[in-house]
């Protein structure tokens, strides 16, 4: 049987604009797989990010995407079959999966004439502000990062589990007020000084605190949740659809990320999921381009908290879409996801 699309996939390496240090790794780029799902002469644009500690690579990613049984998905509207096909393809692959639901979800908009936060009849204009990250650097690095950037964006993240976690939230305080989001990406150890860094940050405005833990560390995690002055994130901890149930009781919230959901299908089910569930949520990303952003951007009403910025840090974007907005990743009207290749790197 013929197959009625055509998928050609593109590795593309992520130049950072600023060294991304974690609690557990480094690094200046990302490797990213950019695909092309094409079909009557239209093309739906779909993206892979890949941070290196997460297992995939441009090259599995490929592989995946090439074995998708395609003419299978003759019907292009029949999104939760063809998508809960791709998923039941392999275990894994996250990333992958999640190239494809977005090109389809972009070929499918572009069919319709419509932009998806139009399709899901969503207002736009209610996305929640976006932070605007920063890694794990020395203290005077942090206050120029913060200077830098205080005037655009209306919160700070700050990646903590490093050696100087309090100076580099004295240095954003220095600086200005604005609001500080904590991820620490499992990095402390100990439930008893997680609670004591936690009580110290909760005085100094910050919002939230991501994954303080390892996500293993169930019981912990349910003790210091108890007792925390500010909300706990899962990111780690909570992937996807199946790991939601446990996350009530062990956190107040998630981190949905298209790249760890398979897209924007299991992304907009876990949002409206943990809401019923009595978790709140944040929209996060990887560093990615304004493809996979535009994309996600779409689904940004829904939650609570947004962590968008992932197409900002890179230096050559090679998509033209989703913008900062007063402080707030907006999406384009256009249709699809509402992005177009174009920017600091050709596409194609
Ligand atoms: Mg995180």
């Amino acid at each position: 049987m013929a197959s009625p699309w055509q998928l050609r996939v593109r590795p593309f390496t992520l130049e950072l604009r600023n060294r991304f240090t974690l609690a557990n790794s480094s690094r200046t780029t990302t490797p990213t797989l950019l695909v092309e799902l094409e079909r009557d002469g239209r093309i739906g644009y779909g993206e892979a990010a890949m941070p290196p500690y997460l297992g995939e690579t441009p090259a599995s990613a490929s592989a995946f995407l090439q074995r998708l049984p395609l003419p299978r998905y003759d019907d292009p509207l029949a999104t939760a079959a063809i998508l809960a096909d791709v998923d039941a393809q392999a275990p894994g692959n996250t990333a992958a999966k999640a190239a494809f639901d977005i090109a389809l979800h972009d070929w499918l908009g572009k069919a319709l004439g419509q932009p998806w936060h139009r399709i899901l009849g969503l207002d736009k204009h209610r996305a929640p502000k976006t932070s605007y990250t920063i890694g794990i650097h020395p203290p005077a690095t942090v206050r120029e990062l913060a200077l830098a950037n205080h005037e655009r964006f209306a919160a700070f993240k700050l990646k903590l589990g490093g050696p100087e976690d309090r100076a580099m939230v004295e240095a954003v305080r220095d600086v200005c007020a604005t609001p500080i989001r904590v991820d620490v990406n499992q990095g402390w150890t100990d439930r008893d000084a997680a609670l004591r860094e936690i009580e110290w940050l909760a005085g100094r405005g910050v919002e939230f605190v991501e994954q303080p833990l390892p996500k293993d560390r169930r019981d912990d995690l349910a003790w210091l949740t108890a007792r925390s002055p500010l909300p706990i994130l899962a990111d780690e901890g909570c992937v996807r659809l199946a790991d939601l149930r446990d996350a009530v009781g062990c956190y107040h919230g998630i981190v949905v990320k298209l790249m760890k959901c398979t897209g924007l299908r299991e992304a907009r089910t876990l949002l409206e999921a943990a809401r019923v569930l009595g978790l709140r949520t944040m929209l996060g990303c990887m560093t990615e381009t304004s493809c996979a952003i535009s994309a996600a951007a779409q689904l940004a009403p829904l939650a609570d908290w947004a962590d968008l910025d992932g197409a900002i840090l890179v230096a050559n974007d090679p998509f033209v879409g989703a913008t900062l907005q007063a402080g707030a990743i907006v999406p384009t009207d256009l249709p699809g996801i509402g992005a177009v290749p174009g920017g600091a790197a050709k596409v194609g």
